[in-house]
């Protein structure tokens, strides 16, 4: 069987802990490999080839570091093929959204190849006779990121491209259901000239993640998971003095008006709650009705999530793969056997579906429910599976209150052709990322992505800005050469100081 190691101090290790997790192929259903889980010797050790390879990379030059980043772009994109293959195996999203997605994360390395300028400080000359004033940054330290199975390559890269560009040293823990793409970004580091021990890979559960919360050489904390863990990472960080962010689940509103082009509505209503199985964060998994478009719009959902191709992530004709674990599916499943329960209509049902020459996969095909209200599990609890709930108001506020009263705010979009009820929907919504007629509004590499409420714990969204702000602290010196004649600038003062 083959193993996934750990990736520590420029090498790969199988560690020092004893225990392996089981590492499926959702299309097959069949084990392809084992993880090595971390013990805390093996976190110690991560932590501490981090901590050493800090003192060097925090003093390398804007320009060393540029460079690196430059070549790890290249190679990147160079691997790109490999890296989906590693992703469609373990995750079981099709190649083209498995290509997608490390594209998405070749941005955010994209944006941190422009780190000199990102990292400017400010400059303020004579601000009181004689003194100067100047501002800049510096790196944090050793800094981990733990990160959810659904994007295996993206969320890391989130992370760690602009943590190392702005001279920290990092540790990540990468999920346990889909490893081993972390250990090619790993050797591709390596390749592009990365100094040993600069970027770590720390394969694990929850023995792992403890450790690094509470190991005192670590810096800060990034998570990206779901809300129950991003909270208990949120509230440990915090007690341990860690600067934490942590992103949690989603709950993703459509809000469909009846002046919207149905059509395009629902072809990409489709698209945001069944692509990659609807295991995203940005998924969308509420469709909010206005008025009279409920019939007219299920009709089209319907007959375009019937006429979708499931099947294995490596088959081209494959529009969406299968679920990530057997447990996974089975949940999904409960909910819509709850909703049926608890009275809705399922419109199109997913469940029982085989895929032949992969009878053992996880799959659940496009589901689509109406008549669904908040009370219901199914609209309560984050699914994360290929399951699109119809729910139906009366207008654009009681549809604005609907999104606002729920926990989460990650994602919401509104199609319509209105443009004054966009405008009060952008300003309404309790929510981080919103689109206007665009169902998965995730921003770009140079915009932060976050949401509000239960999906985000902590005061930085990731990447963008707020990344280099959250990698780094400031530092403002004042500034005074006194010239030796000028006495009287040099005398001091019992009062507190004021500019002259
Ligand atoms: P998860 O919370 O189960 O796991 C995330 C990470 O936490 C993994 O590395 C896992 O090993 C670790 N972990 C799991 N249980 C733990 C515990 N008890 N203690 C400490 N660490 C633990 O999430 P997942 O199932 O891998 O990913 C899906 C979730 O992630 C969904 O809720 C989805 O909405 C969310 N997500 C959010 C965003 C966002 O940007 N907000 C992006 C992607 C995914």
């Amino acid at each position: 069987m083959k193993v996934i190691d750990h990736w520590i101090g420029g090498r790969a290790t199988t560690g020092f802990g004893e225990r392996r997790g089981a590492v499926w192929n959702p299309a097959t259903g069949e084990q392809q490999a084992e993880v090595v889980l971390a013990s805390r010797q093996d976190v110690d050790a991560a932590v501490t080839a981090a901590r050493e390879a800090f003192s060097d990379w925090s003093q390398s030059s804007l320009s060393a570091r540029t460079k690196v980043l430059f070549t790890f772009r290249e190679l990147v994109n160079a691997n790109i093929e490999r890296i989906a293959e590693a992703i469609t195996d373990e995750h079981g999203k099709v190649l083209s959204d498995a290509r997608g997605e490390v594209q998405r994360g070749l941005e955010v390395v994209e944006f941190a190849c422009g780190i000199p300028q990102l990292l400017k400080g400010d400059f303020s000359a004579q601000v009181s006779t004689g003194v100067d004033l100047h501002s800049f940054r510096e790196p944090l330290g050793v800094c981990a990121g733990i990160t959810p199975f659904n994007f295996p390559a993206m969320v890391p890269m989130w992370m760690f491209p602009v943590a190392i560009a702005c001279g920290n040293t990092f540790v990540l823990k990468p999920s346990e259901r889909d490893p081993s793409v972390s250990l090619i970004l790993a050797e591709l580091w390596a390749e592009a000239g990365l100094p040993d021990g600069v970027f770590n890979v720390l394969q694990g559960d929850k023995e792992a993640v403890d450790g690094l919360l509470e190991h005192p050489d670590v810096a800060a904390i990034s998570f990206v998971g779901s809300t129950p863990i991003a909270k208990y990472i949120h509230g440990r960080a915090s007690e341990t003095g860690k600067r934490v962010q942590a992103l949690g689940g989603a709950k993703n509103h459509a809000i469909v008006m009846p002046d919207a082009d149905l059509d395009y509505a629902a072809d990409h209503l489709v698209a945001a709650a069944f692509g990659s199985a609807g295991e995203r964060c940005m998924a969308i998994s509420a469709a909010v009705t206005l008025g009279g478009v409920a019939p007219e719009l299920l009709d089209r959902i319907g007959a375009k999530a019937l006429a979708m191709k499931v099947g294995s992530g490596r088959d081209t004709a494959s529009q969406m793969g299968p679920i990530v674990t057997a447990q996974a599916r089975d949940r999904i499943v409960g909910l819509i056997d709850s909703g049926e329960r608890q009275g809705a209509r399922i419109h199109v049902d997913g469940r029982g579906i085989t895929v032949p020459g992969y009878e053992q996969g996880y799959f659940v095909g496009p589901t689509v429910i109406d008549g669904v209200t908040p009370e219901m599990d199914v609209y309560r609890e984050e699914i994360f599976g290929p399951v699109l709930s119809v729910v139906r108001t009366d207008d654009v506020d009681a549809a604005i209150d609907l999104i606002n009263a729920n926990p989460y705010g990650n994602g919401t979009t509104i199609f319509t052709s209105s443009g004054e009820a966009a405008r009060r929907f952008q300003r309404g919504v309790h929510v981080g990322m919103i689109g206007i007629n665009v169902p998965v509004p995730v921003p770009m590499a140079y915009y932060s992505f976050g949401g509000w409420k239960d999906s985000l714990f902590g005061e930085h969204h990731i990447h963008g800005p707020e990344g280099v702000s959250f990698y780094t602290r400031g530092k403002v010196i004042t500034s005074r050469w006194p010239h030796v004649d000028h006495a009287e600038h040099q005398a001091a003062h019992f009062s507190f100081p004021t500019s002259r």
